[in-house]
C-alpha cells in the first residue's frame, strides 16, 4: 500500500506535468472510481489545474473553480501520465485528457479501493484542504508539521503505540511499511502501549519515521508488491534498505536475531525480538526475550 514516500514521488511526477493544463474530457472506466456520488468528476471538464498538492495519502490537484479533483491510491492505485497512443490497459479506471496535450493522466487501480472525487476547497490556517482531508493530520513533510504538538496527541492515546502510529489523526503517511521501520530504528515493540514510553522516545521515533519516510522518497518508494509505481511507471527501490518490515526470518542488521513477524491490527508487524522487548509478557519470552516459534506470538 502506497505511503507517504510513495504518494510524494507520485505527486512530484504530476506537478511536472499537470498545472496549466486545461481538462478537455474526463472518461469513467469503473463505476467505483467516482468516490463522491453527489458530484461526478466529468463536471471538471474545462477547467485548469493550478497545482498538485498532497496531504498524507491524500492528493489533490487544485481547479480555477475553487475546488479540487481529490485521489486517493487505495491498495494498489497508480497514477500515470503516459502518451495518449498507448494501449489502455484493463485496470485504467480513469483517464483525464487535457487540450492540446499528446499525454493523458490515467488512474490504475487492480483492487479498486482508490476512488478520484471532486471536492470543494476550504481555507484552514495551513492553506486551502479539500473537504474530505479535514479530518487528516499534517504529515512530517508539511512545512507546518509540529513535532511537539504530534508527541502530545501521540501521548494523549492510551493504546499500543503502533496502532497509533497507523492513526491518520495523530499523524498523516505513515503505513505499515514506515512503521515498523520507525519502531525498529527507535527500539520499540509495536505492542507497547504508549503510557510506558517516555516523550522523549516518542519524539525520537517520529523523528525516525520521518528519516526512514525521506530516505525512501530518495529511492523513489518502496515497490514492494509491485503494484506501486510513479507517474511514468517506474518502481522505488527503498525496499533493500528496509531493516524488518518483509525481513521475518532474516537477521537483525543490529544484533542478528531473527526478525518475527506477527499478527497485530489485523496488520503484519516485524520487528527484532531483542532489540524491540516486548511489553508484559516476559513470562512468555525465553531469556534475552527471545520467544518459542511455537508460542502465541510466533509468526503466522
Ligand atoms: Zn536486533
Amino acid at each position: 500500500m502506497p505511503e507517504l514516500p510513495e504518494v510524494e514521488t507520485v505527486r512530484r511526477g504530476l506537478v511536472k506535468f499537470l498545472p496549466k493544463s486545461k481538462i478537455a474530457e474526463i472518461q469513467i472506466l469503473h463505476p467505483r472510481v467516482n468516490r463522491n456520488s453527489e458530484q461526478s468528476l466529468e463536471n471538471a471538464v474545462g477547467a485548469k489545474i493550478e497545482n498538485v498538492y498532497r496531504r498524507g495519502k491524500y492528493l489533490w490537484f487544485s481547479l480555477d473553480r475553487g475546488n479540487a479533483i481529490v485521489g486517493h491510491l487505495g491498495m494498489s492505485g497508480q497514477m500515470l501520465i503516459t502518451s495518449k497512443k498507448k494501449t489502455v490497459s484493463p485496470h485504467v479506471r480513469a483517464i483525464i485528457r487535457f487540450a492540446g496535450s499528446s499525454a493523458e493522466f490515467r488512474f490504475v487501480d487492480q483492487r479498486t479501493f482508490g476512488w478520484l472525487s471532486i471536492d470543494e476547497l476550504i481555507d484552514t490556517p495551513s492553506g486551502e484542504i479539500p473537504e474530505c482531508c479535514l479530518h487528516v493530520a499534517q504529515d512530517p513533510f508539511d512545512s507546518n508539521f509540529n513535532l511537539e504538538e504530534a508527541v502530545r496527541r501521540l501521548s494523549d492515546r492510551k493504546t499500543e503505540i503502533k496502532r497509533a502510529l497507523l492513526n491518520q489523526k495523530i499523524i498523516s503517511g505513515i503505513g505499515n511499511i514506515y512503521a515498523d521501520e520507525a519502531l525498529w530504528f527507535s527500539r520499540i515493540h509495536p505492542e507497547r502501549k504508549i503510557e510506558s514510553i517516555p516523550q522523549s522516545e516518542l519524539r525520537t521515533l517520529i523523528r525516525n519515521a520521518t528519516k526512514v519516510m525521506n530516505n525512501s522518497l530518495k529511492r523513489g518508494g518502496t515497490s514492494f508488491d509491485d503494484l506501486y509505481i510513479d507517474v511514468n511507471g517506474e518502481s522505488g527501490y527503498y525496499e533493500i534498505s528496509l531493516k524488518a518490515y518483509g525481513r521475518e526470518g532474516e537477521p537483525c542488521s543490529r544484533c542478528g536475531t531473527s526478525i518475527r513477524r506477527i499478527t497485530f491490527a489485523n496488520r503484519a508487524s516485524h520487528f527484532c525480538p531483542l532489540c524491540q522487548q516486548a511489553p508484559r509478557t516476559k513470562s512468555k519470552l525465553g531469556k534475552n526475550g527471545v520467544g518459542n516459534r511455537g508460542s502465541k506470538r510466533s509468526s503466522r
